[in-house]
Parts: C-alpha cells; structure tokens; sequence
C-alpha cells in the first residue's frame, strides 16, 4: 500500500515536470484493464487534475487516406515552431482489431516523433467505443498536467468514433479532398454538421483546381446547416499537408475561434456540457455492462432472447423481468 502511494506521488511529480516516460508510465496505468492500475491511475488523475485544463483540444477526423497523419505531423511542426507543445492521441476502437489502422504505426510521423516538443501515443485498445473514448480523455488530462497546451486527438471518419471524439474536443476538424463525392468519402452529414472547420487537403498541383470548386461548394453547403450553438460560422480552407501549405493560415482560424468562442463564454461552457456529458456516459457505460456481465443474467438473457423468437413473452415482460432479475 505504501509503495503504491509512494509511487503515485513520484509518478505525479514526473509528469507535473514534464516527464515523457512518466506520462507515458501514467497513460499505460490508465489504459490498463487491471483493477489495481485503474486505482492507481485515478488516483494519479486526481492529483493531476488541478494543473490541467488549460490546453485547446482539437479533434481531427477523415477518411484513411485523406492525409490525417501527413496533416498531423506538418501541423504539430508548425506548431512546435511556434513554441507550442503538441500531444497527439487517437480514438480508434477497431485499431486492436485491424491492428493499428491509426497512429499504429508511429514511422507515419516520422519528424514529429523526433521533436521533443511532441507527443505521440497510439490508440489505446479495447473493444467499446466507450472504453477506448474514456481512456483517451483520462489521457488529455494527463498530457496536458505534463504541459502539453495543443492536444490533437485524430480518428478515422466512418463510425461512431468521431462523435465521440467531438464529444471531448473544443475545436472539430474535417479534412476532405476534392473529387470524390460525400458517398466516396464515407462522410455523412452528420459529420459536416460538426465540423468547425473543413480543410481540403491535397490541394496541390492538379488537385489545385478542383480543391478550389471544391472549397466554394462546402462554403455553400455550409450555409444550408443551422447556426451553431458556439454562434460560429464554420469555414472551408485549402492545405497541402505534403508541401506543408495553408497549415499557418488553419491554425490562425482555430485562433479566431478561441477568441470568438471565450469571448462569448462558449468555451467554458461547452467544456462543462462535455464534463456532464462524460460522467453520465460512464455511469451508463458502467450499470451496462456491470448487469450483462453478470452470469446468472447472461444466462436468463439467453432464456428470454428465445422466448421472444417463440412469441412466448413480450420485450417489455422480459427486460422487466431482467432488470427485477440483477443484485
Ligand atoms: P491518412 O490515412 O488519412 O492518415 O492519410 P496519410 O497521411 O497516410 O496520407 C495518405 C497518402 O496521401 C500518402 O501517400 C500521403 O503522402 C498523401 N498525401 C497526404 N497529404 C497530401 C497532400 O497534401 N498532397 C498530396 N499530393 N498528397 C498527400
């Protein structure tokens, strides 16, 4: 018991230093499916939280191939640059499965890894959204105490992932490319509606025209959604991530959005909406899967699944008569 606290308080000092190794130490705590680690992370949260928070999140999503990593990488730099210091985590809760569709592979990155003004951490693994998405945003918390103040959280832009990234972040990118339709790019509506931003990528060479069409038929389409509860007008930019182009004039927008959303309080209040948000997210994630992991309901879940096949019983008897069923 005394070394476990011993070693939270060393654990916590290293990262208050900005110790690489003990955040990365803390983030594999928190990622741990063991009951002790997770004591011990959330111990070391709590002691962390007090010094974080003062970061902007960004999140960035896309379809593979898009550019995300190219993107990340010519972004992070230019924001090293500029004397900032740059985390950069990912949701993806199919990575442990496809093995590291991203972020897997950290040679993707390979001049960011080298700056030691950048971090970089793969997708922690599991198979619920809601797991992987609770560990990355303990893993903000940690990054930003060990004063990283740009985190930028990447995920793939086909499933669920990217509201749940939206869910933890201040500020939502979307790379596009010119060309492909929305259909091609796997990107649904709803996904546009969250963007603060639309950045078409490869806007180079003889891409440069078509991105160009492209950037006033978002702009248009932009128009037909309804305002923002941040009162923000998202805009459309061009970027080359391969030639490093229209990333300084991306980052200037994310400052117009700070300025326009702390100005207006949104930014505080959103984050607060998403705190609320996280800790009924959990609770639910947790009651879940606390009463179907339960042996005797696995086992009369069965029983009623096949009441219901044979017409015998109604959903509304049998869930009455699980839920009446569990501790
Ligand atoms: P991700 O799957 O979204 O992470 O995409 P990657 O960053 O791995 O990029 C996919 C491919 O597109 C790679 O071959 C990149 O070199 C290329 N690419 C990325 N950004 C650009 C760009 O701005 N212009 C051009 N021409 N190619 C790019």
């Amino acid at each position: 018991k005394r070394k476990a606290k011993l070693d939270t308080n060393i654990l916590v000092t290293g990262i208050l230093n900005g110790y690489i190794t003990a955040l990365s130490r803390a983030i594999t705590l928190v990622e741990s499916s063991n009951p002790k680690h997770l004591q011990q992370a959330n111990a070391v949260i709590k002691l962390c939280l007090p010094k974080a928070n003062k970061s902007v999140r960004i999140g960035i999503t896309g379809v593979p191939g898009v550019g995300k990593s190219t993107f990340i990488e010519a972004f992070g730099l230019h924001l090293t640059s500029l004397g900032k210091k740059v985390a950069v985590l990912a949701v993806d809760p199919s990575s442990s499965l496809s093995k590291g569709s991203i972020l897997g592979d950290k040679t993707r990155m390979e001049d960011l890894v080298k700056d030691d003004n950048a971090f970089i951490r793969p997708s922690a693994s599991g198979r619920s959204l809601g797991g992987v998405a609770r560990k990355t945003r303990e893993s903000i918390i940690l990054c930003e105490a060990a004063g990283f103040d740009t985190i930028v959280i990447e995920t793939v832009g086909v499933g669920q992932s990217e509201t749940a990234v939206h869910s933890m972040v201040d500020f939502f990118l979307l790379l596009k490319i010119a060309g492909a339709g929305d259909e091609l790019q796997g990107i649904k509506r709803g996904i546009i509606e969250m963007a603060d931003a639309i950045a078409i990528n490869k806007a180079d060479g003889e891409n440069l025209k078509a991105a160009k069409l492209a950037k006033v038929e978002f702009n248009r389409a932009l128009h037909l959604y309804p305002q923002k509860e941040s009162e923000w007008s998202p805009k459309v930019s061009l970027c080359s991530a391969l030639h490093r182009e229209g990333i300084d004039e991306l980052w200037v927008l994310i400052l117009e959005y700070l300025e326009h959303t702390k100005a207006n309080n949104y930014f505080e209040t959103h984050r607060t909406e998403q705190n609320k948000f996280w800790l009924l997210q959990t609770i639910e994630d947790r009651l879940k899967s606390d009463f179907f992991n339960q042996p005797k309901i696995k086992e009369a879940l069965k029983t009623q699944l096949q009441l219901i096949e044979h017409g015998e019983t109604t959903p509304f008897v049998a869930a009455e008569y699980l839920l009446r069923l569990k501790n």
